[in-house]
């Protein structure tokens, strides 16, 4: 049916590529390019199937991105590389008439700041040139905001509070180790909390508010307020929310380990003088941390993401509703040779393209991922390893 180019060859590239191999009716052809083209030839031939092939690009050059599009002409790229190529790869895209999507909003190198802007100021452009761009098409953000959209579509009349829970139950053995790119993840849980209540954004010190809230088939677990970025999009595109937050579970090793680093100066994204190079603090331990991607082998126990959702139905009563995946670390490795944190991103981002190229979520503009029919995306997660579970009138917990 069509070609895409993947870009980013990580973790969650790994398993973009081997979803996407799993349906040749739909991705006829696949490219993965990335800065490294060893990584690459390695997922290319772990998969094994002659419609995938290996290029190479470091794509914060337009240039570089342009000469890629042209040689292989794809119907969409699939961005998995790091937030930071969203906008060069948009720009090529709009010159070469490309479809987009990723899952991670854009952010500069030089400062931890994340906001859609940047991106939604495509919007005209991707509108004029018939081209669609999907933004935040992984697990949060990325299947978050399309339950939200599930639940606003079948049962709520007026949704007033959403609480975003992610929890990873699972255990890798190691002391420290982040689950993705370590760079991009402890950016953005050392920066201040934010969450939307009464029409206006309250911020937090980093990691204040926590309580203990319950998963299912892991128990409780103590869970942080965080700013994640679907809660932009999702309180401008359902006005009837009067508070939206996102929690994240960390345990106690985890976050004495973070105080550490913060404390002596290692999450720094700065420049400092090294022997007369200049270096990124954080740029340098990302370096010496264990990969993200080797940690699948040992990992044990289950990752839980979902939305708690309080309100009125369609009668106007007043519900309450959970809906949640859980995924194993185990059955994720075994599939796909990476941990569960990658597969529920890449999972996702491949279902995204197969709405996008069978033409179920096709919308000139620069689109979050709950403006489509979150039926169809559902659907097929759930046949794609992803299955999904929802309670209705139950303690939410969130607001005790
Ligand atoms: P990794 O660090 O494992 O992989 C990133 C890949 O991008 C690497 O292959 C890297 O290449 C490549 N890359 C980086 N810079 C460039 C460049 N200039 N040009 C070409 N390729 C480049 O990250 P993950 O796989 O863990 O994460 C990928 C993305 O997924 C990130 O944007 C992350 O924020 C997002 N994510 C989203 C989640 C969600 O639920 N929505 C959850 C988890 C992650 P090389 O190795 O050669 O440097």
């Amino acid at each position: 049916m069509a070609k895409v180019v993947i870009i980013g060859a990580g973790g969650v590239g790994t398993v973009v590529a081997h979803k996407c191999a799993q349906h040749p009716e739909v991705f006829t052809e696949i490219v993965i390019a990335s800065r490294t083209r060893s990584k690459c030839d390695a997922i290319v031939e772990a998969i094994g199937k002659p419609n995938i092939s290996s290029d190479v690009v470091d794509a914060d050059s337009v240039p570089q991105l342009v000469e890629l599009f042209n040689r292989h002409k794809p119907e969409l790229v699939i961005n998995v590389a790091l937030p930071y190529q969203d906008l060069t790869i948009m720009d090529a895209c709009l010159i070469c008439g490309v479809n987009y999507l990723d899952t991670a909003n854009y952010e500069p190198k030089d400062v931890a700041h994340f906001e859609y802007s940047w991106q939604w100021a495509y919007k005209q452009r991707f509108e004029e040139a018939g081209l669609t761009a999907i933004l935040g098409c992984g697990f949060d953000p990325g299947v978050s905001g399309v339950f939200t959209a599930y639940a606003a579509k079948h049962y709520f009349s007026d949704m007033q509070y959403l609480d975003i829970v992610d929890c990873n139950g699972g255990d890798h053995g190691k002391a420290f180790a982040t689950n993705f790119n370590p760079e991009i993840n402890i950016r953005e849980i050392t920066q201040n909390g934010r969450y939307y209540q009464d029409g206006k954004w309250v911020t937090t010190g980093p990691l204040e508010i926590h309580k203990t809230l319950t998963y299912p088939n892991i128990g409780e677990r103590e869970s942080y307020l965080l700013y994640h970025e679907e809660l932009e999009s999702l309180v401008k595109n359902y006005p009837s929310i009067k508070r939206a937050r996102f929690w994240m579970t960390f345990g106690q090793e985890y976050l004495t380990h973070l105080r550490v680093i913060q404390n002596i100066g290692m999450a720094r994204i700065d420049e400092v003088d090294y022997n007369g190079q200049k270096i990124v603090p954080l740029q340098f331990l990302k370096a010496v941390l264990p990969n993200p991607q080797d940690l699948g082998e040992n990992y044990h126990g289950e990752t839980s993401i979902g939305c708690r959702i309080e309100g009125l139905d369609k009668e106007g009563k007043h519900l309450t509703y959970y809906i949640w995946n859980n995924c194993s670390h185990e059955a994720a490795y075994k599939e796909t040779g990476m941990q569960a944190v990658s597969y529920t991103t890449g999972v996702p981002a491949m279902v995204g393209a197969m709405m996008f190229l069978t033409g179920k979520w096709v919308k000139p503009g620069v689109n979050n991922v709950e403006e489509f029919d979150p039926d169809p995306f559902l659907a097929e997660l759930a046949k794609d390893g992803l299955p999904w579970n929802e309670e209705f009138n139950l303690n939410l917990e969130v607001n005790e």
